[in-house]
C-alpha cells in the first residue's frame, strides 16, 4: 500500500514560459491546462506502473482551479478547487509519499517564472537561514507528516535547487531556464517519457528504503520550530505585514516570524503574503 500526493503547480510544467500562461482566463493558459494535465497524466502512470496503490491530485496553482477533470486518468482522484487548510500541501495526511509537480524557483532566484507565492512584492526568502522557496517550505510540511518527497519536476533550476531540501528525490527537467520568461522546451511527448520514467523509478525507490507506510512525528527532534524571513522590494509591504501577529520587522523591507512548527509557519506566511497582495496597487505596487 502506497498511496501518493501529487502536489501540482503550474509554472514548472511543459511548455509554461510566460505570465499569461499561469494566469487564470487568459487564452494562453487555456492553451497550457492540458500540458499540466498531459503531465500530470505522466507522472501517475509511472506512480501506478512502479506500485502505488492509490494516486490523489491536488490541484495547487493561484485559484486551484487548473486541471482538467475529464482528461485526468480515471485511476485518480483530483482534489479541485482553493481554500484548502494545507493548500498545496492538502492530502499530505493521507499519503505515504509525495510529488511535487511543476515547481518553480523562489522570490528573486533564476528561474522560468521564479516567484513565492505573490508573482511581485518578495524579493527574497529564508528558512532557518537557508535560502527557500515553496518547494522548501512544502518539503517541511511533508517531512512533519512523516512523508518523504519521491519526485520533484520543474525547470533545470527548480531541480538543482530541490538538491537541499529532497536530498533523495528523483528530478525531471522538462525545460532549460534562459531567462525569467523564456525556456529551451521539451515537447510534451517527449518530457511525459521522462515523467513516467522518473516516476517509476521513484516508486521503486521508495519501496526499495521501506520508508513507507507513513509514521507521522516518529522520531522527530523535539524542537519543530522554524524562523522564517521574508524581504520585499518596497518598505509598505513590510509595515502592512507587520500587523500580522507573531510577525516582526526585519530591517525597512523585511519581516521575519518564528513559529513551532512547519505547517504553522506556512499557514503564518500565507498570511503574511495574502496581507502583502492587499497592499499593493495596480501601478507603484
Ligand atoms: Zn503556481
Amino acid at each position: 500500500m502506497t498511496r501518493v500526493l501529487i502536489s501540482a503547480d503550474m509554472e514548472g510544467v511543459t511548455g509554461v514560459t510566460c505570465p499569461d500562461d499561469v494566469e487564470p482566463g487568459t487564452a494562453a493558459w487555456e492553451r497550457m491546462r492540458p500540458l499540466l494535465t498531459g503531465d500530470v497524466n505522466a507522472v501517475i502512470d509511472g506512480l501506478l506502473a512502479g506500485g502505488a496503490s492509490d494516486v490523489l491530485v491536488n490541484d495547487a496553482h493561484y485559484t486551484q482551479r487548473n486541471l482538467l477533470l475529464e482528461a485526468v486518468d480515471p485511476r485518480a482522484r483530483l482534489l479541485t478547487g482553493r481554500h484548502k487548510p494545507l493548500g498545496m500541501m492538502e492530502g499530505i495526511d493521507r499519503a505515504d509519499a509525495v510529488v511535487f509537480l511543476g515547481y518553480h524557483t523562489g522570490a528573486g532566484e533564476r528561474g522560468v517564472l521564479s516567484h513565492t507565492y505573490l508573482g511581485t512584492g518578495p524579493t527574497a526568502f529564508r528558512i532557518d537561514g537557508e535560502p527557500a522557496d515553496e518547494g522548501r517550505m512544502n518539503a517541511l510540511i511533508a517531512e512533519e507528516h512523516g512523508v518523504p518527497v519521491v519526485l520533484v519536476t520543474g525547470d533545470d533550476l527548480t531541480c538543482e535547487a530541490s538538491r537541499a531540501w529532497a536530498p533523495a528525490a528523483r528530478v525531471v527537467a522538462v525545460k532549460e531556464c534562459v531567462s525569467r520568461y523564456a525556456a529551451l522546451c521539451l515537447p510534451p511527448a517527449r518530457s511525459a517519457e521522462l515523467l513516467r520514467a522518473q516516476a517509476l523509478a521513484a516508486l521503486r525507490a521508495h519501496a526499495a528504503r521501506g520508508d513507507g507506510p507513513r509514521t507521522a512525528g516518529a522520531g522527530s527532534p523535539s524542537d519543530r520550530s522554524h524562523r522564517f524571513e521574508l524581504d520585499f522590494h518596497a518598505p509598505h509591504l513590510a509595515e502592512a505585514v507587520g500587523a500580522v501577529p507573531t510577525v516582526e520587522r526585519n530591517g525597512p523591507r523585511g519581516i521575519a516570524f518564528t513559529a513551532p512548527d512547519a505547517t504553522t509557519a506556512a499557514r503564518t506566511f500565507k498570511v503574511c503574503t495574502t496581507v502583502a497582495g492587499a497592499a499593493m496597487e495596480d501601478h507603484f505596487a
